[in-house]
């Protein structure tokens, strides 16, 4: 199945035309599509959106960029809705040390405050990654440990080496528009040398456009394509590549495949 393991469909830019859009992705052939939210208004958000749409799931976190604008008392209002809804994971959470006005350790206060809320509920974990592999896999081993309930390291853009480390941990890698450029040339051959089990796609709507779409606000829809161009690049038929990956997320996000045991 085509699965959208990364899409912030409750973004602005969607505001006009989000039903239609959804449309689009579904007739499309995506089969399912993940909702991360980013913050604490999000999350009623991305919960509204998902209400009674069997193929639209959604996790809660605060994003890093997002850690200015909350307060500490946000994570206890996270842990509350954690309990109280059918959430996939939890996130979208992480560390950007590619920005340079937000506090690092400010950052590494909430990650490790939302990590140790997905651990003591066994749920996996959405990352936001940027500059930050190392950081990121050093709280991993801390709070998770070898047998934590993994993720998925989202948009991944790190070294074979950093991208094995995350796989140990039970980690997949999203993969979506920016292995689609022509000149991305080590994320072309990273996605090429990893093993098939270890990927997954996503489009990260509205962000990341595909190359084919360079101009373009990003949607779901385009996942068809971005999953062709990935499939071109490793070699292998497009129908394997959407079978593996499909079951790759339903691997490492268990109660979204509890969605599709019939
Ligand atoms: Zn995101």
């Amino acid at each position: 199945m085509l699965i959208d393991t990364h899409c912030h469909l409750d973004a602005f830019e969607f505001d006009a035309d989000r039903i239609a859009m959804i449309e689009r992705a579904r007739r499309a052939g995506v089969g399912c599509m993940v909702l991360p939210a980013v913050d604490r208004d999000g999350f009623g958000r991305v919960r509204a959106l998902c209400d009674g749409q069997a193929d639209l799931r959604f996790a809660l976190g605060i994003h890093p960029l997002f850690v200015p604008a909350a307060r500490p008392d946000d994570v206890d209002r996270l842990a509350m809705e954690l309990d109280a809804h059918d959430v996939v994971a939890v996130g979208e959470i992480g560390l950007d040390f590619f920005v340079t006005d937000i506090d690092p350790e400010l950052q590494e206060w909430y990650f490790v405050a939302q990590l140790k809320l997905a651990r003591e509920r066994d749920l996996p974990v959405l990352l936001h990654v940027r500059r930050s592999q190392d950081r990121i896999l050093k709280h991993l081993r801390a709070v998770f440990g070898r047998n934590g309930p993994g993720g998925i390291a989202h948009a991944f853009n790190g070294s074979r080496q950093q991208a094995d480390e995350f796989i140990k941990l039970g980690f997949a890698l999203g993969f979506g528009g920016a292995v689609t450029w022509q000149r991305a040339l080590n994320l072309r051959r990273l996605v090429t040398e990893l093993p098939l089990e270890s990927i997954v796609l996503e489009t990260d709507a509205p962000d990341i456009p595909p190359e084919f779409a360079a101009s373009e606000r990003n949607e779901p829809a385009n996942l068809p394509r971005i999953a062709q161009v990935i499939a071109g690049v490793r070699g292998i038929a497009t129908e394997e590549l959407v079978a593996a990956t499909g079951a790759n997320a339903l691997r490492v996000l268990p109660r979204l495949a509890a969605t599709y045991i019939e």
